[in-house]
C-alpha cells in the first residue's frame, strides 16, 4: 500500500467534517501547528479541502480527517503530489469515445450557482418511491427545496432536472462539487435492468466528460457529510453495504 507524507506548511485546523468551524465540536476539530508531518494512506480531493486517511494513528478517535489544501503539501517518495489535480491513471479521458445518452429535460428550480466550484465527484442516490410522477413532481415544486441533475427511471429513460454547470440540492454539505444521480426504486429494489444500463451509460459519459476518476463515485450516505444518519441509496447495489456500490463500480465502470 502507498504511503504519503503530509506537511503542514502553515498552522491549520484538522476537521472531521467539511462544514463551517463553527458548526463543529471541539474534538472535531484539531488545531496543528506548521511543521507537523502525517503519514497517510489515503487522500480525495474535496472542493477546496482534503480528505485523508492516516496510518497507524487516529487523532480523538478519528483517523479521517479534512485540511485545506492550501496549508499543506503531499509527498510520495520525496515528490509533490498535486493534490487538487486527478490522478492520470484514471480509465477514461475525454478523448475517449463516450457518447451521451439520450436525456429528456424535466426543469427543477431548486439549483444555485457551484461559484466556480470544479465537478469532482459522483454521488448516486436511491428515490425510495417507485413512483416516477412523484419523484419529478417533488423536484419541480418550489416548496420541497430539493433537487438533482438526473433521475434514472425504472424503464431507463434519463430525466435532466439542473444543469451539470449549477448546484443541485441532493446531498447537505456535497452539493458545490458533486452531480447527483437518483434512481427511481422502492427501498427494497435493486436497479432494473433498463435502468442499470442507462445509469452506467450516463456515469461513463459523466466521468469522461468532467475527468472524474472511478473512487470519487459514491453512494450518499457514503458521502464525507453523512456518517450513518441516512440509508439512501438502500438496496440498488446489492445489500446496503460500502463494499457491494464498490464491487458494482469496480464491474460497471472500471
Ligand atoms: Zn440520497
Amino acid at each position: 500500500m502507498t504511503t504519503f507524507t503530509l506537511k503542514i506548511l502553515r498552522d491549520t485546523v484538522l476537521q472531521q467534517k467539511l462544514l463551517p468551524l463553527e458548526e463543529l465540536a471541539d474534538r472535531e476539530k484539531q488545531p496543528v501547528p506548521a511543521g507537523t508531518e502525517f503519514l497517510i494512506h489515503s487522500y480525495l480531493p474535496v472542493v477546496d479541502h482534503l480528505r485523508f486517511t492516516l496510518e497507524h494513528q487516529a487523532i480523538a478517535g478519528c483517523s479521517i480527517w479534512y485540511v485545506n489544501a492550501d496549508d499543506i503539501q503531499l509527498l510520495k517518495d520525496g515528490n509533490i503530489v498535486q493534490t487538487l489535480e486527478h490522478p492520470t491513471q484514471r480509465g477514461h479521458g475525454t478523448s475517449e469515445l463516450c457518447r451521451r445518452p439520450p436525456i429528456i429535460w424535466e426543469a427543477s428550480p431548486n439549483f444555485s450557482s457551484r461559484n466556480g466550484t470544479p465537478i469532482r465527484r459522483i454521488i448516486l442516490h436511491c428515490t425510495a418511491t417507485n413512483s416516477l410522477t412523484t419523484v419529478l413532481n417533488w423536484f419541480r415544486h418550489p416548496e420541497s427545496q430539493v433537487s438533482t441533475h438526473y433521475v434514472v427511471a425504472r424503464d431507463g429513460k434519463i430525466y435532466q432536472m439542473v444543469r451539470d454547470s449549477e448546484k443541485a440540492w441532493h446531498a447537505y454539505g456535497e452539493n458545490a462539487d458533486s452531480i447527483g444521480i437518483e434512481h427511481v426504486a422502492d427501498v427494497q429494489e435493486h436497479l432494473s435492468p433498463p435502468q442499470e444500463r442507462s445509469t452506467i451509460a450516463l456515469i461513463r459519459w459523466l466521468m469522461a466528460e468532467y475527468r472524474i476518476p472511478a473512487y470519487a463515485i459514491t453512494g450518499h450516505r457514503f458521502s464525507p457529510s453523512h456518517p450513518g444518519d441516512i440509508t439512501c441509496p438502500h438496496h440498488l447495489f446489492g445489500d446496503e453495504t460500502e463494499e457491494a456500490l464498490r464491487r458494482w463500480i469496480t464491474r460497471n465502470l472500471t
